[in-house]
């Protein structure tokens, strides 16, 4: 007769090398904690993974007890998908890497890295590819979804630009998914969110894209519909460097927004010129004319 055992959390933290918090330790509370304060959740168990070996260790063991998993990236699921309660939390934000090939013009990304981190360390070689609008968005969940940006217009979505995903399966195998290897899985992730598995790391194709030319222009909200019209005639045949699109925003307390307007209501044209810098100031005019503006902020910029 074969015995079965449910490992116990302190095996775990015997395997890795990552912290593992329970409800019982100092610092769940930080450990818990995601983006949308509307999920106030109390996993039982959060790995901090650092490396490929911990989050295989933690889904093995999410998988043997039963527990419920949730992957975290950077935490910014609107429906809070990155927690759960009395589950498991597979928190991947310890692993932030970015490794650039300037000559094949390609990054690999850790699972947990953002999209300030991919930036950052891609700018460097004057490259970069669609990401988030926001740098504190996880690299992972934003491409899992798809993944819309600036850049979507030249370059794709970031599922576009997806080369190959390194993915730790439910049970526990480490595989490459790419068009060449496991096509089914890879194109399920490009899209499909995290069900089917921890990403560990992305290979992304990059593009030159140096510094560009992008800011925010705010009107009065009585000129909604002329922005949305304006845009609704722009985009479709705008260049294509031209990555904007229109908001609604509650001016916030900036340096550019007059002491007055602080609080008010606006509309908002979010402006991105990813060709050459030195005609992003023409590439402006038309917004300009959609309405008075109330506050803009606008130039060249990383
Ligand atoms: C401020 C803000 C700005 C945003 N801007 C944009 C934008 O410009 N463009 C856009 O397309 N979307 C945008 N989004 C939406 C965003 O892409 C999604 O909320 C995305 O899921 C966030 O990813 P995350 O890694 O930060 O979140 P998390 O909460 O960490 O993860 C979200 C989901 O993805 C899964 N996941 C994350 N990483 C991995 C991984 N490595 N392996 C497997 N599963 C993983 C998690 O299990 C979870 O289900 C924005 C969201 C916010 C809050």
């Amino acid at each position: 007769m074969s015995v079965i055992t449910t490992p116990t959390v302190e095996q775990l933290r015997d395997q890795v090398r990552a912290a593992v918090i329970t409800q019982a330790d100092p610092g769940h509370d930080e450990a818990r904690a995601v983006h949308n304060g509307m999920f106030d959740r109390y996993p039982a168990v959060v790995l901090r993974a650092e490396q490929v070996a911990d989050v295989i260790a933690g889904v093995n063991f999410a998988r043997d007890t039963g527990l419920e998993l949730a992957v975290r990236g950077a935490g910014h699921s609107a429906p809070g998908f990155g927690t759960c309660d009395a589950g498991m939390v597979i928190d991947l934000s310890p692993m932030r890497s970015v490794y650039v090939d300037p000559v094949t013009a390609t990054a690999r990304v850790d699972g947990g890295a953002t999209w300030g981190d991919l930036n950052y360390a891609a700018h460097a070689f004057g490259l970069a590819t669609t990401g988030g609008i926001v740098s504190t968005t996880g690299v992972g969940g934003l491409t899992l979804g798809g993944g819309i940006g600036y850049l979507a217009r030249p370059y794709g979505l970031s599922i576009d630009n997806l080369r190959s995903a390194q993915v730790v399966t439910a049970d526990g195998r480490v595989l490459t998914a790419s068009q060449a290897e496991n096509a089914d899985l890879f194109w399920a992730l490009r899209g499909g969110g995290g069900n089917f598995g921890v990403v560990t790391s992305f290979e992304f194709q990059l593009h030159p894209v140096g510094d560009v030319y992008a800011g925010i222009f705010l009107y009065e909200l009585a000129s909604a519909r002329d922005l949305l019209r304006f845009f609704a005639d722009f985009i479709p045949t705008a260049p294509e460097p031209d990555g904007a699109f229109p908001a609604f925003q509650i001016a916030p307390p900036l340096p550019f927004i007059p002491a007055d307007r602080v609080g008010d209501t606006l509309c908002a044209a979010i402006v991105h010129w990813a060709g050459p810098v030195s005609e992003g100031r023409r590439a402006m005019a038309p917004f300009r004319e959609i309405g008075p503006v109330v506050a803009e902020m606008a130039g060249p910029m990383p």
